[in-house]
This record gives C-alpha cells, sequence and structure tokens, in this order.
C-alpha cells in the first residue's frame, strides 16, 4: 500500500509512505515515495496509523450504554447497576454481545482489545460443564468481529478485605488462586488470541493470592493486569486492613515487572508513582469511563516521567473512541495542573497503539515498522473536522479533533476488514441492537 500520509511514530506525519506487506506483517516501510509506485500499489488517501490497542475492556458493560449515566450516586452505586446485568448473561448471550461489541471496536480502529474477564460461572457460582465456558463464547466472539484478543482471565476470591462474596459475585469467584490457575492453564495461545491474568483488585484478592496469579503469569511470560486505586474508598480500606497502599500490597507481592498494568491508577501517591516507574510497570488509564463514573484524574504526565509506560482503555464502553481517550489524558491533566502540553500527540498515540499492545503481551505491535503485525488505521482527512489539516498539523488535528467516525478503513494483518467505514461481514448497529434488546425486555 502507498499511503498519502502515515505516522511513524514522530510528531509529524510522513508523506509518501510505501507499505510492503507480506503475510500478516509489515515487510519494508520507505517513506518519501513521492507517487504510489509500485504502480500496482494499492493509494491510501488520509493518515494512516497503526491499529489501536484498547487495553481495557468488559464487553458486556456495553450493554449498559445510556442506561447509568443519568441520576445521582457514585461509582458504588453505578457498579449495583452493572452487577444486575452481569447477573442475567449466559454463554450465548455473552458471544453474541462480544462479537458486536468487538465489531463496533474495530469500526473505531481498534485491531487488538485486552478483555479483562471476570464472568466466569453460571448462577450462584455454578460451573459450566466447561469452566470456561465464557471465556470461550468472548474468543469466539473476537474471532468473528476479526480483532485480536488478550483474554486477561481474572481471579476473583472474596466481596471485599472482610467481606464475603455476595450472590452476584459468586458467578466471578473461583475457590483459591489454584483452582484459579488449573482453569485457566487449560487455555492456550493461538495466531488471534492471547491469554494473560489478572487480578480483580486488592479488595477481591489477597496478597498470598497475588503472588500465587503473578508466579503463573511469570511461568507463562504472559501479562498480568489489575485494577488499581480507581477510587480513594479503596485505598482507604486497603490501608486499613493492611498498612500499604494497594500498589505497594501489588509490589511486596512479587506483582510489578514491565508484564504488569495497573488499570486506572488514578489515586496515587508519591511512593506508588516511583514504583510503578521503577518496576517498568504499565498504567492504563480510562479517561472517558473514570469522568463517567466520577473517580478522578490520573497522574499520566508524572507516570510517564517516572518510566511507566502508558495505554488506555474504553473499560465501561461509555465511549468506543481512542481519539477520544488520547486526547482526554491530555486535557484532564491540563485541567488538573493549569498546564499545556504535558503530553505530546506522539505520546498519546503511542499510548493508543504501541503502549497498549505491550500491555498485552503483544510485544512489538501497534508500530507501522518491519515485522510488526499488519494492523492499520485510515483516517479520512477530508471529513468536516478535519478538512484543512496538511502533513506538518495532520498528527495533532488528528489527536485532538478526530473521531471514532473518522476511521475509513482497518486492515488487521493484512486483511482489510473495515472498508469506507462498514465492517465487511457484520451490520454491527443492527447486532449491537438485537443483543442489547434482548438484554432489556
Ligand atoms: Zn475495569
Amino acid at each position: 500500500v502507498w499511503c498519502e500520509l502515515a505516522w511513524l511514530g514522530g510528531e509529524r506525519a510522513e508523506a509518501g509512505v510505501l507499505i510492503e506487506i507480506e503475510d500478516d506483517r509489515f515487510a519494508t516501510v520507505t517513506a518519501g515515495v513521492p507517487t504510489p509506485s509500485p504502480t500496482d500499489a494499492e493509494r491510501l488517501d488520509g493518515l494512516v496509523l497503526p491499529g489501536f490497542t484498547d487495553a481495557h475492556s468488559h464487553t458486556f458493560h456495553r450493554a449498559l450504554r445510556g442506561r447509568t449515566h443519568s441520576g445521582r450516586g457514585t461509582f458504588w452505586t453505578w457498579r449495583e447497576q452493572m452487577y444486575a446485568l452481569a447477573a442475567r448473561l449466559d454463554p450465548d448471550t455473552y458471544r453474541a454481545l462480544a462479537t458486536a461489541t468487538f465489531a463496533e471496536s474495530l469500526l473505531a480502529g481498534v485491531t487488538t482489545v485486552g478483555e479483562f474477564h471476570y464472568l466466569h460461572h453460571g448462577a450462584g457460582g455454578q460451573r459450566y460443564e466447561d469452566p470456561n465456558e465464557m471465556a470461550h463464547a468472548l474468543t469466539a466472539g473476537a474471532n468473528d468481529a476479526g480483532v485480536r484478543l488478550t483474554l486477561l482471565d481474572t481471579c476473583y476470591l472474596r466481596g471485599g478485605f472482610d467481606q464475603p462474596l455476595d450472590e452476584v459475585q459468586r458467578r466471578f469467584a473461583d475457590a483459591d488462586a489454584d483452582d484459579w490457575g488449573s482453569r485457566v492453564d487449560v487455555l492456550k495461545d493461538t495466531d488471534g488470541c492471547r491469554v494473560g491474568a489478572a487480578i480483580h483488585s486488592v479488595r477481591a484478592v489477597d496478597s498470598e493470592a497475588i503472588a500465587a496469579v503473578s508466579r503463573w503469569a511469570a511461568q507463562r511470560g504472559a501479562p498480568v493486569h489489575a485494577h488499581v486505586s480507581e477510587q480513594p474508598a479503596e485505598n482507604e480500606a486497603c490501608l486499613a486492613a493492611t498498612g500499604r497502599t494497594p500498589i505497594q500490597l501489588l509490589a511486596g507481592a512479587g506483582a510489578m515487572s514491565p508484564r504488569f498494568t495497573a488499570v486506572h491508577a488514578t489515586h496515587l501517591t508519591d511512593i506508588d508513582i516511583s514504583l510503578l516507574g521503577t518496576t517498568g510497570s504499565c498504567a492504563c488509564l480510562c479517561p472517558t469511563t473514570e469522568r463517567d463514573l466520577a473517580d478522578g484524574i490520573g497522574p499520566a504526565a508524572r507516570l510517564a516521567v517516572e518510566g511507566a509506560s502508558i495505554a488506555l482503555g474504553s473499560d465501561s464502553r461509555a465511549v468506543v473512541d481512542h481519539f477520544e481517550e488520547a486526547r482526554a489524558v491530555e486535557l484532564d491533566e491540563r485541567l488538573s495542573t493549569l498546564q499545556r502540553g504535558c503530553l505530546q500527540p506522539a505520546q498519546l498515540l503511542g499510548a493508543a497503539t504501541a503502549g497498549g499492545a505491550w500491555s498485552l503481551g503483544w510485544y512489538g505491535a501497534g508500530r507501522i515498522a518491519p515485522g510488526a503485525v499488519a494492523d492499520l488505521v485510515v483516517v479520512d482527512l477530508a471529513t468536516v473536522r478535519l478538512a484543512g489539516t496538511d502533513a506538518s498539523s495532520a498528527v495533532a488535528a488528528v489527536t485532538f479533533a478526530a473521531t471514532a467516525a473518522d476511521v475509513r478503513h482497518v486492515m488487521v494483518g493484512g486483511r482489510w476488514l473495515v472498508q469506507d467505514s462498514v465492517h465487511t461481514s457484520i451490520d454491527v448497529p443492527a447486532a449491537l441492537a438485537t443483543t442489547i434488546g434482548a438484554l432489556w425486555p
């Protein structure tokens, strides 16, 4: 393919970029090729980006959109509404919803999703005949939609520091970390799906179990994610129960490494930020969800300065738009610090692409570079939002003004799966309407 403009990682777009693709990977990338050459190269107008990575997703939350945003309350009252939906899902509805939801992600340019999966069992915690049936529903949905998946199979053991599981939480839980490990051991990596681990939170997993999950991930070389310090109440409960912050507890249990991702990382101490940086861990920020749930603003710029990598997640899928997630990191930072330019557009796009790919165990992906998987997003610069931009302004214009609606074509592994803003095999709005409608009779 020959790109009018392509983003290769710098602050500006490169003009005339010829990309050769062999099988599912980029073979060569050459900038400064003035006209489509060879003449049979497919011409791509607009700005070409690497595929986006959504490093923190709960597919089933998509069915809450529009139903939980108004009214008063907190994260904790929202959680009651989310639990009510979780209680109604079974493998068939979960798969149908996952297919439609992952297809929505693909239309938005997301080619890789990290699904933080904890809805494992049937009503009351009853195991399905295959105890990974709900995981298989997700992998089938990702396969049908055409996205790469990292299945972050989540360990969940208790309702809180001194709380037993409630009725809905029994569906999330295994008996202990060994029980979790033996269930997850049978899940294997495939071409389109990697298996990783997740610690739901320090509320739901004690420190011995955190250590056991971390050892499992280390043995497999797999990523391990955890919800961390999304809410002040979580920090207060953790300090009261253990004398440590959640990050310090995770560090003490050996969870932190370049394969570790702290999701949210919103309410952190200076020591927490330093620990994330010195261990080379990742912070996955989910700003559209954090603003929806009144969670707060994570210290993105300080995390980056201290050496943590940054990824982005749609989390509750209140919005599925990685342009919006990326610019929200910088714009929220501006509001909280009264300073502009805390993170540059290339850093924000990097978080939306390579940062997330690393955090999900797709090492080296999320870049337009030889050897990387051939995932591309073509952004239409002729839309009303982006018209008038040129090579020098395209990267900043796309970062600060594009929306998911400006995504024109999407390639996954060398194949176009979105063309002219339409999924090549799924009527996505109809699939969403049908599957979500069935959950709200
Ligand atoms: Zn989450």
